[in-house]
């Protein structure tokens, strides 16, 4: 038997038809799903397995091909009532006895179209955003240069203070404006599979020299030093894309300076692989600032994707750099790591691969000239960070002296909100000192808050003199 009296309460249960026939297609034996499935009942034991399936069998009597018997098939079952769904089956044979296990398929199959319909529609849908986005960010950015253009002619031709103020603000409000369009710019390109890498020669230590240079100012401004170190069998001239690894860097560094308010930031770049004219080259752009969990980082490299919505309230920006970063990467063949430790840092480290010029082969590189590479000094590990906040190491001492000169700089020109995050730093860096010196970093702190002038230099005065006779020269 290839059916058992004691497996039929089983049959009943399957979510499969099963039928059993004979060689000339008569039906012996049909589950509950088959009787109430195909519309028989009890009166399926008088069909034959023809008329179930018209299309395959074509004759009302006469069983399955012995060829499509094992293997697992797709066929059209017919109901009583005329209407069929489609199955898949398979045929086992024993005997003068035959089972057919068959499922119907039909809202697979369904589901399966709506999927497709739904993937093509998401891609048409992407397509038109992307269109749209593309055009839009382009038509603004006619209106925001025409702003920037005329608001430089009227601080060319000599406007007062108050209302020079006001031009520099709005210069500074359109290049924020330029940066986020060229961002959403370049991140419906990516999406679109429309980004092209250039390959031009360019001065590779001249690139990392102006990419450090443009973001001095901002690292003066917060009293941090920056340290750069460069292999120097880097050839001088290489081929790539020189505004895209300009873009790349930037945005590592850039970020390093706004997540640090005390310490280092160390740009390192070594050469992985050469092989005849191809280069890899490994960047590590490490700070002290203020670090990333491990459940943050997840996060991080996604479109949109700030770590905590209280950091976009605090720091600003669109979350796009590194997801633009990341696909930048990709595209010059290398991957993108990061090593943090919350409160202590943050270290990213890329590869991109490059080609050599052929000027490059004829001089050798001459980097000495160039301002901020190969100051050959250590970056700090994430353990030794902890040195900048215990009070009295060389290292505090040093931030607090350059963050106590910041901060009376600040007050003098009434910069209320660079003050204050001036005082907040020096709040920070006396954690551990004696209690009147912590108490009184914390008053200069309220009364820089309340941009208070007078109270803040009295304040100020008597933190210097406490400082003074704590770790000396202030
Ligand atoms: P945004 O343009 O908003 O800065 P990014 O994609 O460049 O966006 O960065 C996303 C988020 O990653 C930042 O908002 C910040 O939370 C985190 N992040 C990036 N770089 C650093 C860093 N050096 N230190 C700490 N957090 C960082």
């Amino acid at each position: 038997m290839l059916l058992g009296e004691d497996v039929y309460c089983f049959a009943d249960a399957s979510l499969e038809i099963i039928l059993k026939f004979d060689d000339n297609g008569h039906i012996l034996y049909a589950n509950s799903l088959a009787k109430e499935e195909l519309g028989y009942g009890e009166k399926i034991i008088e069909v034959s397995l023809g008329k179930l399936f018209p299309s395959e069998l074509h004759t009302e009597e006469g069983s399955f091909p012995i060829d499509t018997v094992g293997e697992m098939t797709e066929g059209m079952m017919y109901r009583k009532n005329g209407t069929c769904f489609p199955v898949r089956m398979v045929v086992k044979v024993k005997g003068d006895q035959n089972l057919l296990f068959a499922i119907n398929v039909a809202k697979r199959i369904e589901t399966e179209r709506k999927l497709v319909r739904m993937k093509e529609e998401m891609e048409e849908t992407l397509k038109v955003r992307n269109e749209f986005v593309a055009n839009v960010t382009h038509e603004l950015r006619t209106p925001v240069n025409g702003i920037r253009g005329h608001v430089t002619n009227l601080l060319e031709n000599g406007v007062s203070g108050d209302v020079k103020n006001t031009l520099d603000i709005i210069i500074r409000c359109c290049d924020n404006m330029s940066a986020i369009i060229n961002n959403i710019l370049d991140f419906s390109k990516l999406e679109a599979g429309k980004f092209v890498i250039e390959q031009k020669e360019f001065n590779f230590y001249k690139m990392v020299n102006h990419t450090v240079e443009t973001n001095i100012p901002a690292i003066n401004a917060k009293g941090l030093r920056i340290m750069v170190n460069i292999d120097k069998t880097i050839p001088e001239y290489l081929i790539g894309d020189e505004l895209r690894l300009t873009q790349i860097l930037n945005n590592f560094l850039s970020n390093a300076v706004k997540f640090t308010s005390v310490g280092y930031i160390n740009i390192e770049v070594t050469k992985t692989l050469q092989f005849d004219d191809e280069i890899e080259l490994f960047f590590v752009v490490s700070d002290t600032g203020i670090g990333i969990s491990p459940e943050e980082k997840d996060k991080l490299f996604k479109s949109f994707s700030q770590v905590d919505a209280s950091i976009t309230r605090k720091y600003g920006g669109t979350g796009l750099g590194l997801a633009i970063t990341k696909q930048l990467i990709e595209l010059m063949h290398g991957n993108v790591h990061l090593d943090s430790e919350k409160g202590k840092g943050s270290s990213f480290s890329f590869s991109v691969r490059l080609h050599v010029a052929q000027k490059a082969k004829e001089e050798q590189s001459s980097s000495e000239h160039f301002e901020f590479i190969n100051q050959n000094q250590e970056m700090p590990g994430f353990d030794s960070v902890e040195k900048f906040f215990q009070f009295g190491t060389p290292e505090n001492v040093q931030e607090i002296k350059s963050k106590m000169e910041k901060l009376i700089l600040c007050m003098e020109v009434e910069a209320w909100d660079k003050a204050e995050n001036f005082a907040h730093n020096i709040k920070e860096l006396v954690e551990q000192a004696p209690k009147d010196l912590k108490r009184s970093a914390f008053r200069l702190e309220m009364n820089v808050r309340k941009g208070d002038y007078d109270k803040s230099v009295e304040q100020y005065n008597s933190l210097k003199a406490l400082l003074e006779e704590n770790i000396g020269g202030i």
